[in-house]
């Protein structure tokens, strides 16, 4: 405690009494992020307004062998930002300015706590936006998406947001203020601008973000396809992407997701649905035209027994209103669920679907998909009630088995909501040890003392915790002979 009561001592002297919080009672206020069910009261919270505010904090922590973990607005369902007892949470919320917008070199430069939304808000006047959306893009940090590497439904077309950095400031767990890329793309050597976006806050904080901006479309066209069941709209999606026709988006929705989001917001979709496709296409008006027919002819030839075309904003506002409120949605047919987030090849989504259904059928534990159909990135919501004995721990069972199924048809245990704390335990059931191992150097590389968001991604501390400062030294594999350094 003296230890704490010395750091904070010192970070006030540096970023004055108003940005360093340790009363009780406004730490609780950071104690978790979306995923609600892990909760740490941090020791100090720290709100910088400025890189050089961080650098000093991470500094400090540096100096004190103190943890720190960045956040941006909280909105991670992983537990990524879940603070360390004994560490600073280091909130970017303050750092908020749009530095540019230049559509000349189609760019943004960005503070990290810059709201998503805001970036296509800003550039908007220009006849540009920024791609990545992810359905939290209200509230959600440009800082957070670039260590989550967040998608959207429209990143289907255009990319993950590793698709969109170009260049990054950041401070690096020393306390050092570095530069990766820029405005221009390419930067030659190692991708250690690829190598930190998605390291989940593991490799040091970022300070600004420089993103491309995309050009809006001339035209966007959406549809509301219904189908019998979940076979039937996962054999469309894989019908409209192997004729070659990448849409903006496909979001799908089954029947539960259904019932849950005209429990909420009144969406209107047809009766009877076993499952949904929301379809967007965008580009050239002759394209989307061309296409859009095409697309339409898949949903029938899958047996779609009705299909909604958007006459207006009006009507393509209602269609994503169901599918974008379907998360919070869920809690008007449940008191409690996980957010569930896996990849599986797309042509895999009737087979999966299907056995995920069989799952809840063997268990009784209520299962809604809710997804981004187009990518193969599943969001199974598993629902339970915490106040019945026995059923969060069931929940959690069959949320981990659909884990499991992702990987057995050659996926992943996340698309988008990263590793975090939550998923840490099930990296081995998809990496060897000499994966993780391998990983695990390189956050060395940028972390020897592992202080940057500790506990998070990987299962167990490999490495540097075993040998503290051997980056400083040689390799093991210079040692042992088989490696040099140039
Ligand atoms: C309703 C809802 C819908 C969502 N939909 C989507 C979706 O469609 N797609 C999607 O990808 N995600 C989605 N998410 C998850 C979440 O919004 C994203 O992961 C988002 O990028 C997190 O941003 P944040 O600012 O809230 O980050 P936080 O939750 O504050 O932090 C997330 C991680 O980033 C690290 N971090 C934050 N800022 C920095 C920084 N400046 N430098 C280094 N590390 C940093 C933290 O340490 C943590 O590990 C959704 C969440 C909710 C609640």
């Amino acid at each position: 405690m003296a230890g704490t009561a010395a750091l904070a001592a010192r970070l006030r002297a540096r970023l004055g009494d108003a940005a360093v919080l340790t009363d009780r009672a406004q730490l609780r206020t950071y104690e978790c992020d979306g995923l609600a069910h892990y909760k740490v009261t941090p020791a100090v919270v720290v709100l910088p307004r400025t890189t050089a505010d961080v650098a000093a904090a991470v500094r400090a922590c540096q100096d004190a062998g103190v943890p720190f973990v960045a956040r941006g607005s909280g909105t991670g369902l992983s537990g990524g930002a879940l603070p360390h007892a004994e560490g600073v949470l280091i909130v970017l919320s303050q750092m908020r300015t749009i530095h540019a917008v230049d559509p000349g070199d189609q760019r943004a430069v960005l503070d990290p706590g810059v709201i998503n939304l805001q970036v296509s808000k800003a550039a908007a006047p220009h006849g540009y936006y920024y791609a990545p959306d992810p359905s939290s893009q209200q509230i959600c940090s440009i800082g957070g998406n670039v260590a989550e590497n967040s998608g959207g439904a429209h990143c289907l077309k255009y990319g993950f947001t590793t698709n969109h950095v170009t260049g990054l400031e950041l401070v690096t767990p020393d306390g050092d203020v570095v530069r990766l890329g820029g405005r221009a793309p390419d930067a030659p050597g190692y991708d250690l601008l690829g190598a930190f976006v998605g390291s989940e806050g593991t490799l040091g904080v970022a300070t600004e973000v420089t993103v491309r901006l995309t050009r809006a479309p001339e035209t966007v066209r959406t549809l509301l396809a219904a189908f019998p069941s979940t076979d039937e709209a996962g054999g469309a999606v894989s019908a409209i992407i192997g004729a070659g026709v990448v849409p903006a988006a496909i979001e799908m929705m089954d029947a539960l997701a259904i019932e849950a989001a005209e429990a909420a917001v009144q969406c209107g979709y047809p009766e009877g649905a076993g499952a949904v496709l929301v379809v967007e296409l965008d580009g050239p008006a002759p394209e989307v035209e061309a296409q859009f027919t095409e697309v339409e002819r898949h949903c029938h030839d899958n047996a779609a027994f009705e299909i909604r075309i958007a006459a207006d904003e009006a009507q393509r506002a209602l269609f994503w209103k169901g599918r974008k409120s379907a998360f919070a949605a869920v809690g008007r047919i449940s008191p409690d669920y996980i957010v569930q987030d896996g990849v599986i090849p797309r042509t895999a989504l009737p087979e999966v679907l299907r056995r995920i259904a069989e799952l809840s059928g063997d268990t009784g534990v209520r299962v809604a998909n809710v997804f981004h159909a187009g990518d193969g990135n599943l969001h199974p919501l598993v629902l339970f009630d915490d106040a019945v004995p026995g059923q969060a721990e069931a929940a959690e069972k069959v949320s981990g088995a659909i884990l499991d199924l992702c990987i057995e048809h050659g996926g992943s245990i996340t698309g988008e909501h990263g590793v975090g704390m939550d998923k840490a335990k099930f990296m081995p059931r998809m990496f060897t040890d000499d994966d993780l191992d391998t990983m695990q150097m390189l956050r060395c590389a940028f972390d020897p003392q592992r202080l940057s968001n500790p506990g998070k991604v990987f299962p167990t501390p490999r490495l540097c915790g075993e040998r503290p400062g051997r980056h400083k030294g040689p390799h093991p594999l210079q040692q042992a002979g088989l490696a040099e350094v140039f």
